[in-house]
């Protein structure tokens, strides 16, 4: 039986998805091979390769003069990948709203003159600072951004007005909602929140930004080599890639990007509406910077935090436990988490808030 996985990530994926990957797991279309174990320069996995990329390019609505790569290491990476190609003047502003942001900041602090413009850890993270274009300055190369912050469930409500290129983490935000991608200078995404299994790192990039690298940049981070290379230039993580392409797939099927953004909205409404309606629940984030897809809140006590996961569990209602920073519950109600499952959430809710209150 499946569970209502609430994990932040590697997250659920729909049953469909995975059960189309599990079909002719041991011999796809008739290669006798399994996509597991296939070269990946064979024409089957060639296929799979440029589907994915089209599907990203088609569902996010990507335009020509952007680059779509598929890469390793994580958004983690990233962090470093990011200044690594993009600092030409030698200096990057960064808004710090998380755990995540702030080791993006750190990391690019050791390849050139890094400053936090804004940052919200004043209030641990429960929202997200205002700034002005004044706030950045004029020979910065970029502006990062943590667009949702996974760990404290805040989401940036608009991109901050600047003339710097932005570049955004968006690994627990990616194609939950409709965004125009040309308002940004790079987008990064892990793939095991909304996309993906864990092994494959989403990169959207301008291609006027590409080709600052700095000399020490290593080759494989170098966006250039994988840009060139139609992320082919070393074996990437074929499997996670086919499977993505399958979530791809899936979702263009539903009616994209648009369609599944107002089943998020749904889901997030319900779910922050009944916290709201009972003292008993709290989510101490202020309601203009709420996230869609991470939703932490608590109980009264630690000890009905502890047996609220305990129950829950027990329901079938999984990893519901909060990040160690925030404790308490997070329900991370990504793409693949159906209605069903957040309206399951509720009614525990209410059960448990009934017996225990
Ligand atoms: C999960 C997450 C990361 C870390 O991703 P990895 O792929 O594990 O390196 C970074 N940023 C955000 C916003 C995340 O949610």
């Amino acid at each position: 039986m499946r569970v209502f996985n609430f994990s932040a990530g590697p997250s659920t994926l729909p049953t469909e998805v995975i059960e189309l990957a599990g079909q002719n797991i041991a011999d796809y279309k008739g290669s006798g091979m399994s996509v597991m174990e296939m070269s990946h320069r064979s024409k089957w996995y060639d296929e799979i390769n440029n589907e994915c990329l089209a599907l990203v390019r088609e569902l996010m609505n990507v335009p020509d003069d952007y680059a779509i790569i598929l890469v390793q290491g994580g958004a983690s990476t990233q962090f470093e990948a990011v200044p690594l190609n993009l600092l030409k003047n030698g200096k990057a502003d960064y808004i710090v709203t998380g755990n995540f942001a702030k080791k993006a900041f750190k990391e690019a602090g050791k390849y050139g003159d890094i400053k936090t413009v804004a940052s919200s850890e004043d209030k641990k993270f429960t929202y997200i600072p205002r700034t002005t274009r004044e706030d950045f300055r004029p020979d910065a190369d970029y502006v990062h951004i943590t667009e949702n912050n996974t760990i404290f469930g805040t989401k940036f409500p608009a991109l901050p007005d600047t003339h710097l290129p932005i570049v955004s983490d968006m690994s627990s935000c990616i194609m939950s909602e409709e965004i125009d991608v040309s308002k940004y200078g790079l987008i990064y995404a892990g793939a095991q929140k909304n996309l993906a299994p864990a092994g494959v790192t989403l990169v959207i990039v301008r291609k006027d930004l590409l080709g600052n690298e700095m000399p020490i940049c290593p080759t494989m981070l170098k966006y250039r080599t994988q840009v060139d290379n139609n992320s082919l230039y070393n074996t990437p993580p074929c499997w996670a890639i086919y499977v993505m392409m399958l979530n791809l797939r899936r979702l263009k099927d539903m009616g994209g990007v648009k369609a599944i953004e107002e089943i998020n909205r749904r889901k997030a409404k319900m779910l922050y509406d009944y916290i709201d309606s009972t003292p008993f629940y709290t989510n101490s984030v202020d309601k203009e910077y709420r996230s869609i897809m991470n939703v932490p809140f608590v109980a009264p006590t630690d000890e009905l935090n502890a047996k609220f996961i305990k129950e829950a569990e027990a329901e079938g209602l999984v990893s519901l436990k909060g990040h160690k920073l925030v404790g308490g519950m997070r329900a991370s109600i990504y793409n693949a988490m159906p209605v069903e499952g957040v309206e399951a959430l509720i009614d525990f809710m209410k059960r448990f808030e009934k017996a225990n209150s």
